[in-house]
C-alpha cells in the first residue's frame, strides 16, 4: 500500500488522535497546568511509540523536550522536524463561540475549532501522521527523521537553546522542517525563506533637572521634547528611507526570481488600505507594500513619551522627553552592527542644549534560507504536489528566534513549511484548523521526504 492510501483508510481514526492531544489543555504559561504539561509530553511519547519511533523525553528547568526518531539507518542523512505541543492560554472564554470549551474540540464547516488545532498541535501532526503513514506501509524512508517537540514555545523556548548545545552531536541535521507559521491562502502554499530580525532601545533626553513654568522659562531653555522631534524627524526622508548612514549597506537587492513570485501572493493594495481604514498607503519608494513589509528594514517609533499627560493643560516646559524605538532588519544586516549605527547616529545628531542618555534592549539577527536552494526548490514541489496549486516562497516580516537557535547550534538550516491559514485565530479565542490544511499537510510531508530524497547521498 502507497503511505497516502493508508492515510485515506486511517484518516477517521487519526482525526480522532488528534482530537485526544488537542483535549489536554498544555499551556505552558500557567503554573496549574504543570501537571498538564507532563501529561501532554507522555501522551505524545505513547503516541510516537505506536507509531514506530523511538522516543526520549527530557525532562527541563521548565516542560519536558519529546525526541521521537525513526529506527535509525547509519547510511543515511538525518533530518528534524520541529513542533511544540504547549499552546496560549484560552482567555478570555467568552470569545469561544465555536466551542464552548476551548479543549473540546469539534469539527465544524471543514475546520476544526480548539486550541492548539493550528498552533502548533494540528500542524505538527501532520507530519507524524505522514511519518506513520511511510513506516507502516514499509514505504522507503530516504532519511533519519528526528522529531524534536518542546513545550515551551509560547513562553519563549527557554530549554530549547541549553538542549540544543548539550545534544548538538545528536542532533546534526541537514535541515529543521518546521510547520509552525502560516500560508496566504488555500489557493497559494508557500515556503517561508527569509524572516526579519529586529532590535530595540530607548532614547532619553533631558534638558532642565526638573519641569519648569513655561511663562517664566520658556524661550529661554531648549524644550526636550522638540529636540527629540526634531532628531526623530531626521531619521526618515521623504521616500520613506531611514537617514542613518550606513543603514543599508548590507542589504542584497531582491533578485528577479523573488520578486517575480511575490506577485503570486494573494495581497491587494486597495484591500490592505480598506482592512487598516487607512486614507492612504504610506512606504519606501521603489518597493511593492509587500516587499515593504518584509524585505525591507525599517525604524519604527512605538513610543513618545514627555511632559504632562493628565487631564486639561499644564503649562510647563518638560525636563525629560524620551522614545522606544524598534527597527526591523533583514538579511545579510547584523542586529549589533545596525544597533551601533543607529545610536551613534542618533547621538551625533543631538543638540548641544540637551544631554542624551540611550538605553539598549533585545536584539535579533534575521534570517534567510536561500530561495534557489535545492531544499526550499524540494520543499514547493511537495507543496505544489498535495495542494494541487503553484506554490510560492515569502518572507515573513517577523521574527522567529529559534531558526537562529538551529543554525547556530546545529548548522541546520530551516524549511519552514506554514499550514496554518490567515483566518485561523492563533492565539485567539474561536483557533481553527482547516482539514482541507491538515489533508494537504499530512500529504505534503510524504512529498517532503520523497523530493528531498535525490539529496540523500
Ligand atoms: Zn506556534
Amino acid at each position: 500500500m502507497k503511505p497516502l492510501e493508508y492515510f485515506k483508510k486511517n484518516r477517521e481514526r487519526m482525526l480522532e488522535e488528534l482530537m485526544e492531544f488537542l483535549r489536554i489543555p498544555s499551556v505552558s504559561a500557567q503554573p496549574e497546568h504543570k501537571e498538564d504539561m507532563q501529561r501532554c509530553a507522555k501522551w505524545l511519547s505513547n503516541h510516537c511509540k505506536a507509531i514506530g519511533l523511538n522516543v526520549e523525553i527530557h525532562q527541563t528547568k521548565g516542560h519536558p523536550i519529546v525526541l521521537a526518531r525513526t529506527p535509525h539507518s547509519a547510511s543515511k542523512r538525518s533530518y528534524m522536524v520541529y513542533g511544540h505541543y504547549d499552546v496560549q492560554p484560552v482567555e478570555p472564554l467568552e470569545g469561544w463561540t465555536k466551542t464552548k470549551n476551548p479543549f473540546e474540540p469539534v469539527v465544524k464547516e471543514g475546520n476544526i475549532y480548539g486550541r492548539g488545532t493550528s498552533d502548533d498541535k494540528g500542524q505538527l501532526f501532520t507530519h507524524l501522521k505522514a511519518i506513520e503513514c511511510i513506516l507502516k506501509t514499509g514505504s522507503e524512508l530516504p532519511f533519519n527523521v528526528v522529531f524534536l517537540m518542546e513545550g515551551e514555545e509560547e513562553i519563549g523556548s527557554g530549554s530549547l537553546s541549553q538542549f540544543l548545545e548539550e545534544h548538538a552531536a545528536d542532533l546534526r541535521s541537514e535541515a529543521v522542517v518546521i510547520s509552525d507559521t502560516g500560508m496566504p491562502a488555500i489557493t497559494c502554499p508557500a515556503v517561508t525563506y527569509a524572516l526579519r530580525g529586529v532590535l530595540a532601545f530607548e532614547v532619553f533626553l533631558t534638558g532642565p533637572d526638573r519641569d519648569l513654568h513655561s511663562g517664566i522659562h520658556g524661550g529661554g531653555v531648549q524644550n526636550p521634547a522638540h529636540a527629540l522631534c526634531s532628531m526623530i524627524s531626521s531619521l526618515h526622508d521623504s521616500q520613506g528611507r531611514v537617514t542613518v548612514p550606513g543603514f543599508y549597506d548590507e542589504v542584497e537587492p531582491l533578485s528577479p526570481y523573488e520578486r517575480e513570485q511575490f506577485k503570486k501572493l494573494p495581497h491587494n493594495d486597495e484591500s490592505y488600505k480598506e482592512s487598516l481604514k487607512l486614507k492612504k498607503l504610506f512606504g519606501e519608494e521603489g518597493y511593492t507594500t509587500v516587499e515593504r513589509r518584509s524585505c525591507r528594514p525599517t525604524l519604527e517609533i512605538n513610543g513618545l513619551t514627555c511632559g504632562y499627560q493628565g487631564t486639561g493643560s499644564k503649562t510647563i516646559v518638560p525636563s525629560v522627553a524620551s522614545a522606544k524605538i524598534t527597527c526591523r532588519i533583514v538579511p545579510h544586516q547584523k542586529a549589533d552592527v545596525i544597533m551601533d549605527r543607529v545610536c551613534k547616529h542618533i547621538e551625533n545628531i543631538c543638540p548641544p542644549t540637551v544631554s542624551i542618555r540611550i538605553v539598549r534592549g533585545h536584539a535579533g539577527d534575521p534570517y534567510i534560507v536561500e530561495p534557489d536552494s535545492p531544499k526550499v526548490q524540494a520543499a514547493l514541489r511537495a507543496l505544489g504536489r498535495a495542494f494541487e496549486q503553484e506554490p510560492t516562497i515569502m518572507r515573513e516580516g517577523g521574527s522567529i528566534p529559534i531558526t537562529m537557535e538551529f543554525k547556530r547550534k546545529l548548522g541546520a538550516e530551516a524549511l519552514l513549511i506554514g499550514l496554518s491559514l490567515p483566518d485561523d485565530n492563533a492565539h485567539s479565542p474561536n483557533e481553527k484548523f482547516s482539514l482541507e490544511c491538515f489533508d494537504n499537510g499530512v500529504a505534503t510531508s510524504v512529498y517532503l521526504w520523497e523530493e528531498l530524497s535525490p539529496l540523500s547521498s
